[in-house]
């Protein structure tokens, strides 16, 4: 899968190894979007040596975990982004109101 340019690999990476070139991969630290995503879905930001790619691929941790787990770190990221979505609706909603005189 490929998303603006950023590969997104949705298997492991055995050995920390690049599935282009077979080169070593550095992890990359994640802005804090990816990391509220990453929440429900554990992947990892890989920047590689060899062929400059950047892609994302699952975390091991992943695997390991059941399906009650996966389950619910899916819907508590739900949660969130529903959460989000009605604080910004309200915030929009008051500066409505605040700009139409109420
Ligand atoms: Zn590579």
């Amino acid at each position: 899968m490929k998303i603006k340019g950023v590969r997104i690999y949705l298997r492991q990476l055995g050995d920390h190894k690049c599935p282009c070139c077979g080169e070593h991969l550095e992890r990359l630290p994640r802005r804090l979007w990816q990391k509220a995503l990453s929440f429900a879905l554990p992947l990892r930001h890989y920047d590689c040596d060899g062929c400059e790619r950047r892609f994302f691929a699952f975390s091991p941790c992943w695997n390991k975990m059941s399906i009650i787990e996966k389950s619910l770190r899916v819907l508590a990221t739900v949660a969130v982004i529903l959460a989000a979505i009605v604080i910004s609706i309200r915030i929009l909603i008051t500066g409505m109101l605040i700009l139409s005189g109420y």
